[in-house]
């Protein structure tokens, strides 16, 4: 199956060139200081990556998600903390926006989101509500023109810097769990609304992790988003595109730490010639290229099925699932190709690996998508 057009080939090229030029000479350096990748997301937005697969009506590239995964794999390719910056305002901002908000919301956040003017931030996760997010604390109450937030946010990537957040609080508290949960768009200048503290973090540092606080914060009423009390079934609508999202940051950040060891491999002279002449390595690139390839059509076919407008809950855990866990296998290998070197941060593999890891974690950890998976397979019983 041919998962490209003619235009999608294009876009691969375009990408590169940016990425290879633009985000990968500064990716070490981002993750060293602790850079955020902000002129980076700037001229994303004038390429039209940030709004990649919002339609044209509303600023965005009107593109179709493998368009936008294409961005994401080249992206990812060069640099992860500009590739987790862009999923979160794109796939978990921009794109629940486009879905689930009325028409005039639209009209109102998406055009400056999609051209960079704003960042977006998507603020799910809890201290007490990860996986399982229906345990959301965070309370919204309808008083007059305004619904006042109390709670608080944790690990939301863009969180600090985002001028534009979609979050979740619970509106009806007589429900059970994932019930009486509704989300809201909210902008940094609401009061009440104050940002905490970055994550220190083990990859990814030149992105933004952060926590949110909300202190009575005023929502104006207009800013719920879509329906009261749809808020479960929007983020996990929303976690369908995002998986796959997530699952293609996997596959970039692998496939940019094999080219790296086979390359390693084919100069570094051990026993009087190049390891890459060892059946043992050859054995470890051999299965590095098969998993990455498994893991690239489990995702361009879940992108492909999405384009078609079907359901993927099922497609969209595998692929992220099974390209995340692909990501570890390659970055692990890819450090021990480049022994002792590939330990040492004058290798770019060591952040490769610490980078890819939070793709088992992040828009759901392995063990839940193997939930979701395994629910999919067996239905009710
Ligand atoms: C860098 C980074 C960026 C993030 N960005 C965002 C963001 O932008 N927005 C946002 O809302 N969130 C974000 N998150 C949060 C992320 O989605 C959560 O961390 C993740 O869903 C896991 O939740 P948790 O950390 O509470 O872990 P827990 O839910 O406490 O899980 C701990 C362990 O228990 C396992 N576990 C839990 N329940 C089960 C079960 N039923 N069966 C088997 N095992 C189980 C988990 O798989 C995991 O191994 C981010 C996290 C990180 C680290």
């Amino acid at each position: 199956m041919d998962y490209f057009t003619e235009e999608h080939q294009i876009l691969r090229e375009t990408v590169r060139d940016f990425a290879e030029n633009e985000l990968k000479p500064r990716a070490a350096e981002l993750d060293e200081k602790h850079i955020f990748p902000l002129e980076a997301f700037k001229q994303m937005g004038e390429l039209g990556f940030l709004g990649a697969h919002i339609p044209e009506e509303y600023g965005g590239a009107g593109m179709d998600l493998t368009s936008f995964i294409i961005i994401m794999e080249e992206v990812s390719k060069a640099c992860g903390s500009t590739a987790i910056t862009l999923a979160a305002h794109t796939s978990l901002c921009a794109y629940p926006l486009y879905r689930f908000a009325t028409e005039e919301q639209k009209r109102k956040y998406l055009p400056p989101l999609c051209s960079g003017e704003k960042m977006g931030a998507f603020g799910l996760t809890e201290a007490g509500a990860g996986s399982d997010a229906g345990a959301t604390k965070t309370t919204a109450v309808l008083e007059g023109d305004y619904w006042i937030i109390n709670g608080d946010k944790m690990f939301c990537t863009n969180g600090s810097a985002a001028d534009v957040l979609v979050i979740t609080a619970k509106t009806d508290p007589t429900q059970p769990s994932s019930y009486g949960i509704s989300s809201f768009i909210i902008e940094k200048e609401f009061a009440g609304f104050k940002p905490g503290k970055d994550e220190d973090k083990m990859g990814l540092r030149g992105s933004k992790t952060s926590q949110l606080f909300f202190d009575n914060m005023q929502v104006p009423k207009e800013n719920l988003m879509g329906i009261e009390g749809e808020g479960f079934k929007h983020f996990m609508e929303t976690l369908d595109e995002g998986r796959i999202v997530i699952g293609v940051m996997a596959l970039g950040i692998a496939e940019a730490a094999f080219d790296a060891a086979v390359a390693y491999s084919r100069q570094r002279v051990a026993f009087g010639k190049p390891i890459a002449r060892q059946q043992t390595i050859q054995g470890y690139i051999a299965d590095m290229a098969t998993q990455l390839e498994a893991a690239r059509l489990l995702i361009y076919e879940a992108s492909r099925k999405l384009d078609q407008g079907k359901r993927v809950t099922k497609e969209s855990a595998m692929a992220k699932l099974f390209a995340s866990e692909v990501a570890n296998f390659v970055t692990d290998k890819a450090i021990q190709i480049h022994g002792g070197y590939g330990y040492s941060a004058e290798y770019p593999v060591e952040r490769y690996y610490r980078d890819q890891k939070l793709c088992e974690i992040g828009e759901g950890t392995s063990e839940v998508q193997r939930i979701v998976i395994a629910r999919s397979v067996l239905g009710k019983f």
